[in-house]
């Protein structure tokens, strides 16, 4: 079987590769790291004024859609910040999916800036893998809707310009068909955000809406149709835009660090048998990981949407990629958990962020089991869960 992209895609990823050899220097990696925001909007622009991110929006243009996937496995495989440019790229695809001309201009334009960042209002403190049951309220008054409620793990609040928010606007309905989804912008009165840490890092908000009043032309879809937008979203959130090859950086630290460790045995700990067993396995997970991602990725350049493909990507990288973790911070001992600053830290702390990364990242887009679920009802046929 022929796995290539084709030469137009190819010749992308040289222009992403070379990129990322002038702009991803170690101070972007390094901030991210310490200020727990995944997002750089200098470095997003840079990639607006390259010409590189018109083909990050799912959809857009008349662009070679496996661009999208090729933009994005680059950006993760070489450790950038790419979780806030990923989140508002998809913002940016499902406004341009759904939204109007008033959409289009005043909010999509701006995003293909790289310098605006949106966020996703779904989660709250009790709904968040049953996400159709999120209780925040949007009542119509007049022209305007007015929105009270609460969501959780709203990452990027603090930064964003807009949040996708997902609302009910009709309690006494079955609770898929009672949503709605808005485009909110975030410097409206009556918006809180309270930042959350996390053991990755990466810092996270709760998200207080308390009275906000906002025009029906901020309306994206159809009034109780929230469910349908929410479905060409979670389809890009799972798969294509990043989050499948977490692993490819670590292998990379751990070659590094065994390169220039010593063993006990004598001779560097790269030549231990053991380290290079899980090693290779690593490697082989990694090269899975990215097919699945690919496959998820075909799916979607030639015009579907890569739902189930993506879950089954996302489940099976974020779960070899906690395994790999777990076995180099055995074989680092003491040292790899020590973090990335401490004089002794193993693989200068990656494998100590790697260990309290890799078990958010089989939480957010849709945890485990619910993606185990999805796999078992819609590609096995298996009765469902519940
Ligand atoms: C760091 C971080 C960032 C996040 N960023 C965002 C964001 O930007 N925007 C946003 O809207 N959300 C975000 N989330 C929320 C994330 O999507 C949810 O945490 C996730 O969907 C799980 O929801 P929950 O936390 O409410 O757990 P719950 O849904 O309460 O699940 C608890 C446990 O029960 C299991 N479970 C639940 N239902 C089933 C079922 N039907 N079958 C089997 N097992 C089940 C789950 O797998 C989990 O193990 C983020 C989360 C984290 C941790």
């Amino acid at each position: 079987m022929d796995f290539s992209l084709g030469e137009r895609a190819e010749s992308f990823r040289t222009e992403v590769r070379a990129f990322l050899g002038e702009h991803l220097t170690p101070t972007v990696i390094q901030q991210m790291h310490t200020t727990g925001t995944f997002n750089n909007k200098d470095f997003n622009s840079a990639l607006a004024e390259a010409g590189l991110l018109a083909g990050a929006v799912p959809g857009y243009g008349n662009r070679d859609p496996i661009e999208l996937y090729v933009l994005f496995n680059e950006l993760e495989k070489a450790g950038a910040p790419y979780e806030g440019l990923a989140v508002t790229m998809l913002v940016a695809g499902v406004v341009h999916a759904v939204g109007t001309e008033f959409h289009h201009n005043e909010v999509l334009k701006p995003l293909l800036t790289g310098r605006y960042t949106c966020c996703l209002g779904y989660s709250e403190p009790d709904h968040g893998s049953d996400v159709a049951a999120i209780t925040t309220r949007a009542i119509r008054d007049g022209k305007d809707w007015v929105i009270d409620g609460q969501k959780m793990w709203t990452t990027m609040a603090h930064e964003a310009d807009w949040v996708i928010l997902l609302t009910r606007t009709n309690p006494d309905v079955p609770k898929h068909k009672g949503l709605t989804m808005f485009l909110v912008p975030m410097d409206l009165p009556g918006i809180e955000i309270q930042p959350v840490a996390t053991m990755a890092t990466e810092r996270t908000n709760a998200t207080f809406y308390d009275g906000v009043r906002l025009g029906d032309q901020w309306r994206l879809g159809e009034v109780d149709g929230g469910w349908n937008v929410m479905g060409v979203a979670l389809a890009f959130e799972r798969g294509v835009m990043g989050g499948t090859n977490p692993a490819v950086p670590l292998l990379r630290h751990i070659r590094d660090w065994a390169a220039n460790t010593p063993s006990p045995e004598g001779g560097p700990l790269l030549d231990d048998p053991l380290l290079r067993e899980r090693m290779g396995r690593t490697a082989i997970a990694n090269q899975v990981s990215q097919l699945l991602t690919l496959r998820a990725a075909w799916i979607a350049a030639t015009g579907g949407l890569p739902g189930l493909e993506g879950s089954m990507a996302k489940l099976y990288a974020t779960e070899r990629y906690q395994q790999a973790v777990g076995w180099f911070q055995q074989m680092a001992g003491a040292e790899g958990l020590l973090s990335f600053g401490a004089s002794h830290a193993a693989a200068n702390g990656w494998i100590d962020y790697d260990g309290r990364h890799s078990p958010v990242m089989t939480i957010y887009g849709g945890t485990t089991e619910i993606n185990r679920n999805n796999v078992a009802e819609r590609h096995l046929g298996l009765p469902r869960a519940r």
